[in-house]
Parts: C-alpha cells; sequence; structure tokens
C-alpha cells in the first residue's frame, strides 16, 4: 500500500542543531522514551502504575486482570508510539526500538476487535456500552491518538500495520457515525479524533475520513445538547462524578462551532477542537469556519492566556473561566493546554501566512511546554503555576492539584508523553514551505533540506536565540526561480536588520514577516535584531497582575527562585527604571542567561509570631534580585519558591 506524503516539510529532513532545545530533544531517545517504555510496562518503582500494556494484553485475551488506570488509559501509549516516530523521522532509523513498537503494535492489533473496535476500557470492563458515553467514554479521543501514532510511524518506517489497525477503526467510526438516519448523532466528548481523521485522510487519501472529521466539527453543539441527552439514557452510568451536573460549554458544545466566539470549557478540549476546526477549513476552504478560527484564537491569546503561553486558569476542571481571569497560584494551565495552542497556532499561521500566530506559538513552546518537563527527562508538571509556596500547595484543600515539584509519572499521564511526541517532532514548527518561499517561523539552529517544484533546497540556520538575535542562513538552491525566504519578525525584537549577500536590504514586512528575494543560487542572509531584557505589564483589568511587572528576555519569560533571592518572595519590590544586567552562566542549568536587577524587599523587623496584623509601617530594605528563566524552575532544587509576577516599586 502506498500513501502519499504530507505537504509540509517532513520531520526527516530537518535536523534540529539547536543548543537551547537539543538539552531536551536529546533526551527523548536517551531517557524519555525509555523511560516511558519502563512505566507504560509497570517497571519502575516508586512510580505511579500505569497499567497501560498490561490493559493490552488482558484486552487481547493474553492476561487475566481487570483494567486499571483513566478511561483514555491507551492515549499513553499511543502518544508514546507518535514520539517513536517522530524520534525515528528525526534521527534516523533504530533497529531494536522499532522491534519492540512492531511488537506493541502486534498487541495492539490483537486487542483491536474484528468490527475494529479499539479501547481496551470498555473491550475489558463495559463491552455493551460502547458509544453510549460519548461525553465521558473518551472512546473518539483516543482513538484519534491511535490515527495520529500511526501515521508519525508510518511516516519515519514505512511501516503500515498500525496503519491498517486504525483504518479498520476509522471505517467502523464511518458507520457508527454520521448525519445518516440510522447512524449515532453524537460527537466526541474530548475533541481529538478529528485531527487524527485529517491526518489519516492526508495520507491514504480516502474522503471519508476527512468528511467524517467534519461532520463532527458541524454537528457539534447543534439542537438539544447531545451529551445532556445522553446522560438520560436507562442505564446510563458516570464515569467522572465531577460530571454531575454537566456544563454543555466544557466540551464546547454549548452551541454550533462557527458561532462560538469565546475560549470556553477544558482548555485541552478547547484546543484540540479549534486545531480540528482550523484543519477542516483548511480542507473544504471554508472561509466562514476559519473566521471562527480567528475569533476564538483572538479571545484564547489576547483575554485568557499567560504571559508563558498557558490557559485553563480554573485549577478545578482544567478549564477557562472569563476575560482576564488569571489567577497565578492555583491556575491549572496544563502542558498538553500549551501543546495544543501550540498546535492551532501552527495551523493558523500556515493557513493565513500570519506571523503573528508563531509569536504565541513560540511564547507556548519555549515556556510552558518546557517547563512541563525536567531537564533530566524523569519528571513531569501536568500544571504550571506561575507562582508558588510550596507549603500552601497541600492535599485535601484547593491547591492540590499544583505540585511543588515535578513528578515521576502519573496515573492519569496525559502530559509526559504528550511532551515527548512534541519535543520530538520540533522540527514541524520551524518552516511554513510554499510554492516560491520559505517562512522561518522559528528561529531554532537547523539544518534543512527539501525540494521545491524546481529545485532541491539546503538550509543552514545558525541562530543564537533565545540569548541573542543573531541568526545566519545559508541557502544553497540547485537551481534559481524566483524564490523568496520569509523572516518572522518577532514582538519583541527591535532593529530587525537582513544582510543578503554583504548588501543590507529594506524589504516591506508584510504579515509579520520580511520578504527576502534571492538573487543567486547560493545565499548568505544576515539577521540581527535587539532582544533586550523586558519589564512586561499585564493589562489592568488583569487583576492577579495589577501592579506586578514580569521579566522576558525574547519569547524566554523568566522568574524569581527562592534558592536565588530568599523565601517569601511576594515581599519582594521591583525597581523598573534601573537596568537589567544579563549574565550568562555556561554552568548553570546547562547553560543560561541568568538576569539581574534592583528591588527592595518589605522587612519582617517588628513582626513577631504572635502579630498577624498591626498598624506599624513596614521598612524596605534594598536587594539584588537574580531570574531564571521560568522553562527552568524547580531543576536546581524541588520544592521552592517561584515567582514569575513580581510588585513594582512605584515610587
Ligand atoms: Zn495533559
Amino acid at each position: 500500500m502506498k500513501y502519499k506524503a504530507n505537504s509540509t516539510i517532513p520531520i526527516s529532513n530537518i535536523k534540529i542543531t539547536d543548543e537551547f532545545f537539543n538539552k531536551y530533544r536529546d533526551l527523548v531517545g536517551n531517557v524519555i522514551i525509555p523511560y516511558q517504555w519502563d512505566v507504560l510496562n509497570d517497571r519502575l518503582e516508586d512510580v505511579e502504575t500505569s497499567h497501560c500494556i498490561e490493559n493490552f494484553k488482558i484486552a487481547a485475551g493474553l492476561s487475566n486482570g481487570k483494567f486499571k488506570g483513566a478511561v483514555f488509559q491507551d492515549t499513553d501509549l499511543a502518544k508514546w508510539i507518535e514520539a517513536v516516530g517522530f524520534y525515528l523521522s528525526s534521527y534516523g532509523r533504530d533497529e531494536e526500538l522499532e522491534k519492540i513498537v512492531d511488537e506493541t503494535i502486534e498487541l495492539i492489533a490483537k486487542a483491536q476487535q474484528p468490527d475494529g473496535y479499539l479501547d481496551t476500557y470498555f473491550i475489558i470492563t463495559a463491552p455493551d456500552k460502547k458509544w453510549q458515553n460519548l461525553c465521558e467514554g473518551h472512546e473518539l479521543y483516543t482513538a484519534g491518538h491511535f490515527m495520529e501514532a500511526a501515521v508519525a510511524y508510518y511516516e519515519a518506517t514505512g511501516k503500515d500495520k498500525l496503519i491498517n489497525v486504525v483504518r479498520k477503526l476509522a471505517d467502523l467510526l464511518c458507520e457508527v457515525f454520521g448525519p445518516e438516519e440510522g447512524k449515532c448523532h453524537g460527537y466526541p466528548g474530548h475533541p481529538e479524533v478529528e485531527v487524527g481523521l485529517v491526518k489519516l485522510y492526508r495520507i491514504t487519501g480516502e474522503k471519508k475520513y476527512l468528511n467524517l472529521a467534519k461532520h463532527f466539527i458541524d454537528i457539534r453543539g447543534v439542537g438539544d445538547n447531545y451529551f445532556l441527552q445522553e446522560e438520560k439514557q436507562k442505564d446510563f452510568k458516570r464515569i467522572f462524578p465531577e460530571f454531575a451536573d454537566y456544563d454543555p460549554s466544557y466540551s464546547q458544545s454549548h452551541m454550533p462551532v462557527r458561532k462560538q466566539t469565546t475560549a470556553e470549557g477544558h482548555a485541552v478540549r478547547a484546543a484540540y477542537l479549534y486545531s480540528a476546526m482550523a484543519d477542516v477549513a483548511a480542507e473544504y476552504d471554508d472561509e466562514e469556519l476559519l473566521e471562527s478560527c480567528k475569533t476564538l484564537w483572538d479571545d484564547m491569546v489576547h483575554r485568557r492566556m499567560y504571559i508563558t503561553g498557558s490557559i485553563g486558569s480554573s485549577g478545578w476542571l482544567e478549564r477557562f473561566t472569563t476575560d482576564y481571569d488569571l489567577p497565578n497560584d492555583c491556575n491549572y494551565s496544563e502542558s498538553c493546554a500549551s501543546i495544543a495552542l501550540a498546535m492551532f497556532g501552527k495551523r493558523m499561521g500556515e493557513i493565513t501566512g500570519d506571523a503573528t500566530y508563531f509569536d504565541e506559538v513560540e511564547r507556548a513552546l519555549y515556556n510552558t511546554v518546557l517547563s512541563g518537563i525536567a531537564m533530566d527527562g524523569k519528571g513531569f508538571f501536568y500544571v504550571n503555576p506561575l507562582e508558588m509556596w510550596p507549603d500552601s500547595c497541600k492535599d485535601h484543600t484547593s491547591k492540590l492539584h499544583v505540585k511543588s515539584q515535578r513528578q515521576k509519572w502519573f496515573g492519569v499521564a496525559c502530559c509526559p508523553p504528550n511532551i515527548a511526541r512534541t519535543l520530538a517532532s520540533l522540527g514541524q514548527y520551524i518552516y511554513t514551505a510554499n510554492a516560491d518561499s520559505i517562512a522561518v517561523n522559528m528561529y531554532v539552529s537547523n539544518e534543512t533540506r527539501y525540494k521545491t517544484e524546481t529545485s532541491d533546497v539546503l538550509i543552514n540556520l545558525d541562530s543564537n536565540v533565545p540569548w541573542e538575535g543573531h541568526v545566519t542562513l545559508k541557502v544553497d538552491m540547485e537551481e534559481l526561480n524566483p524564490y523568496e525566504i520569509l523572516l518572522r519578525v518577532p514582538y519583541y525584537a527591535k532593529n530587525f536588520k537582513v544582510i543578503l549577500n554583504d548588501k543590507e536590504i529594506n524589504e516591506s514586512v508584510d504579515k509579520g514577516y520580511f520578504h527576502v528575494k534571492l538573487t543567486k543560487k547560493k545565499s548568505l542572509i544576515n539577521v540581527t535584531f535587539d532582544m533586550p531584557s523586558v519589564f512586561m505589564r499585564a493589562n489592568p483589568k488583569v487583576r492577579a497582575d495589577s501592579g506586578k511587572v514580569a521579566v522576558m528576555k525574547g519569547p524566554l519569560v523568566y522568574c524569581l527562585e527562592e534558592i536565588d533571592n530568599g523565601d517569601n518572595l511576594a515581599s519582594i519590590y521591583v525597581k523598573t527604571d534601573a537596568e537589567i544586567t544579563e549574565i550568562y552562566d555556561n554552568k548553570m542549568l546547562g547553560g543560561t542567561m541568568k538576569l539581574s536587577f534592583e528591588g527592595a524587599r518589605l522587612e519582617e523587623n517588628g513582626w513577631d509570631s504572635h502579630t498577624l496584623y498591626s498598624p506599624q509601617s513596614t521598612k524596605l530594605q534594598k536587594v539584588k534580585i537574580t531570574a531564571v528563566p521560568y522553562c527552568y524552575w524547580g531543576n536546581r532544587k524541588v520544592s521552592q519558591e517561584m515567582l514569575v509576577w513580581m510588585k513594582e516599586l512605584l515610587y
């Protein structure tokens, strides 16, 4: 069977050579993939049990026992296979690793039922309840992750066993779901199958998969709410007790998606849905749907997103609340939600040709996604606060979801393998290739080979971002037809200058891209821009950040840590009219830029443990403050205070 490749540059053609990202990317093959494989097989002590592989063995009839884990436990394996696929594409084939994956795919195929059904939770625990609780059951969500895994593994290896498994599953979905009379008119409680179906369509050319993705988008939220009807069924069994009194906006099913204007509900569900809407809009040239995507993106990133590119500010139910409600110490900000934001932004940037989408993609990737993983690859944050006071994050309190140190794994895993697949496929975010141009969306060092319709092209991109705004591109074309390099001008870049073959050029900037017309087969492009450290302020409507500043350098948000600044970080005030000193420390955190600036701290003299309130004044004492990149917090010392938004000294 032959499948056509994706239209973007395959990640196998992009070799990332970036100093900043390679710290993490190298972990993917060396640590994360083997570590997560051990976890999925329950081989590690002191780590929450996954039971994932065991569930497949039970479903396949190879083992006895009960299903354990979340209803969507299967997706941890799917995301792991997808990460392996991306890893093999990026780093080359690996016989030993492929043998493990091939055997696992055999196991998955054995667990699949003759009609194509695949979901170990229902196969083992409730075979008579299939498709009856779409709101909570996650069967379609799980199917979507297997489709994505199959495509990534096929693209890396050409092996189609898993593609055949998911085609059988997708064929079943096309029989069960659809607008026709007699079919189920439900849709996923957790969007994801839509992006999976689009990917499967793009690689197989099977239009019915695309049609089903579009159907799921179009039917969502239409008429009487499907999920509220579903729970009225006789014998309906609730899976998540917190879903009693279900609010349809939680799953973006409160109204048809084309009518939605605000980002609502569970943040991962929302951004996966919006990503699928963007895919479907692109495939069907659906302007109306694209407009809805733009509106939702605008609401999400301009009124409901943290400076770190995280979304979902409510600790309860991991969801959006209202515009400007962005508390810093009790938020959810799931790692997966930032991954989903990057997925959505990438699609929008590619469809519209507007570079500003990548400002936010970059924000999410450099800050929250990296914060989600420890620098040794063995610890993960599910929740990403912007302010941490470990003693206050206690179990049985409203902050029990906020962890002060990265966890080895989670019984409900989700984020760790999602971070793995994102790091392994980082190359997909760097370029957008068009017929007569290539856009550089992120300044991540790499070496890339690709073909235009008329020429082979080799690009060598060498970048000092995020520490310095200095990028060189060597572009080598076999044939020179009119061809342009489009350079994203980041929102933080000042004095953006481009020198093409020793000559400064002044082209216009369009949709956030600086256009460079190539005049020779071999070109050297030097890009420089200033990227000073700056104090940032939030819109005054953001109550939580009122009177506060955060410090950024380029795409990186910085934070204060207790290890550098002592405890009670909330008592620190920052002097924002003084200079920020940048100090590159090659020993710290594998090489990083620290920032140092002036401030003051409230003195605790005169306040003893018997005085909680008093009319006495509190003095300020001058202090030197040190900030480090937010993505690195909690790597030098666990369970310590951390703070992004600092009080501004206004006199
Ligand atoms: Zn997650």
